[in-house]
């Protein structure tokens, strides 16, 4: 309910919308039988009634000034985790945003890969876990609405010998693909895909953008960037944030993509490696909601092999990780139906940062990434969160310093 309240404003962005819902819940009323339809046994009472006890024209004067006039625009560029958490909250407190993306869909490194019907893979995020309250509430509300599910595949330790791993987290993936969550998150925002933007400048108290074709965008209020460290520095270049993100290593990933035309014969869907070229394997088609058909994997090298190869070509890394596969699992390969590679050039960042988000006042720059919240998809959230909750402040709509940026 807080998140539809939220999504949709139905009541107004007030305070008094938690009291709508806390009556939904029973707080203030008994239930009233008989149920009926939309309404269930809340009470109900013609608009007429409910108007003669209040003052309408005065809580409609409330609750539909905009915060600002008009409302600021602000400029997000990345469709990754980050990027759309930090849009929707700000689209959803009804500010103008504008996102830009050099990919062909949202979701970044959050992305499903559709090879041909029937064949798709998560080449990027495998699944991800939720413990910040602030990221639960927001999967929990996922889950009900079919946009991800837990993912109850058996993930076990390859290289000490095969150990069930008994990590107490739930891990969720988007349905049917990780991607999913994604959509969900950009779905009625304006995104603008195959955008790359090149430069940002700022002239007036306001930003504008180009894109590589030449294309310039504004002018906007606010600029939230949201690419990996390396990018972001060189994009923002000559503001002084650039000079601390240019050191962020952020290390690149191979990922092999293989469909075997039939099942391979290991008794587990997931592993982290050790002592192999790769750091992870997973049966793709384990997840649900995936097509049935051919049995999709999902194989990552590890950093270090994947620094040492960074320039070789998609061709020649996927056999050198299949022969790795066939290695660490002891198992001969069946035939393949389709094999391809992806270069992630940054995959993860250091895993202990918590800043999540960075504010310029002067210039009403934000700079945010899963590489400033611990990495991983819940850490891109929080950052986006974050980076929101520097934008909402600066107008005046949110107020203090909390740590969820909301
Ligand atoms: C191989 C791999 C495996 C992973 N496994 C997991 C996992 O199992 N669990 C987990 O929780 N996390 C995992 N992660 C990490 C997780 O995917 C990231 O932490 C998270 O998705 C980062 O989101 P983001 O929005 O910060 O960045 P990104 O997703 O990188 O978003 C940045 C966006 O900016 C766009 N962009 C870049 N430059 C420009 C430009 N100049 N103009 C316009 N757009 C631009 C990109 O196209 C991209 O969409 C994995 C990542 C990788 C790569």
């Amino acid at each position: 309910m807080i998140d539809l309240n939220h999504r949709y404003a139905l009541d107004g962005r007030d305070l008094a919308s938690y009291g709508g819902l806390l009556w939904c819940l029973g707080q203030f009323d008994r239930p009233h039988v008989p149920e009926r339809p939309v309404f269930g046994t809340v009470r109900t009472r013609p608009t007429e009634e409910h108007a003669a006890r209040l003052e309408p024209d005065r809580y409609m004067a409330k609750v539909s000034r905009t915060w600002r006039n008009p409302m600021s625009h602000t400029a997000v560029i990345g469709a990754g985790m980050s990027g759309l958490t930090c849009a929707r909250t700000l689209a959803d407190h009804g500010f103008r945003v504008s996102v830009f993306d050099k990919g062909r869909g949202p979701g970044g490194r959050v992305s499903t890969r559709r090879v041909e019907p029937g064949l798709s893979f998560d080449h990027g995020a495998q699944y991800f876990t939720a413990r910040n309250p602030h990221f639960v509430r927001f999967v929990n509300s996922w889950r009900e609405q079919g946009v991800v599910a837990e993912w109850g595949g058996r993930v076990v330790k390859l290289g000490a010998g095969a150990v069930a791993d008994t990590s107490p987290q739930p891990r969720y993936v988007g349905v049917p693909g990780m991607s999913a969550v994604a959509s969900h998150l950009a779905a009625d925002l304006t995104v603008r895909r195959e955008t790359r933007v090149t430069t940002v400048s700022r002239a007036n108290g306001v930003w504008e953008l180009t894109d590589e074709s030449g294309g310039r965008y504004g002018p906007f209020e606010f600029l939230v960037v949201t690419l990996p460290a390396p990018q972001t520095a060189e994009l923002i270049e000559p503001h002084p944030f650039a000079a601390d993100l240019a050191s962020v290593a952020m290390s690149p990933c191979w990922a092999v993509l293989v469909a075997f035309d039939r099942r391979l014969d290991v008794p587990w869907d997931g592993a982290f490696v050790h002592g192999s070229p790769l750091s992870w394997v997973c049966r793709n088609s384990s997840k649900p909601g995936r097509p049935t058909g051919p049995d999709c994997w999902v194989l990552h090298a590890d950093p270090e092999w994947s620094a040492a190869h960074v320039e070789e070509t998609p061709a020649a890394v996927a056999p050198r990780l299949l022969a790795a596969l066939a290695d660490a699992t002891g198992v001969a390969l069946p035939p393949t139906v389709h094999r391809s590679a992806h270069r992630w050039r940054y995959s993860l960042g250091p895993d202990a940062a918590d800043r999540r988000a960075l504010y310029d006042p002067e210039t009403e720059l934000v700079v945010c990434g899963d590489w400033l919240a611990g990495g991983q998809v819940e850490g891109a959230f929080m950052a986006g969160a974050a980076a929101a909750g520097h934008v909402l402040r600066s107008v005046g709509i949110a107020s203090g310093g909390g740590r969820d940026g909301n």
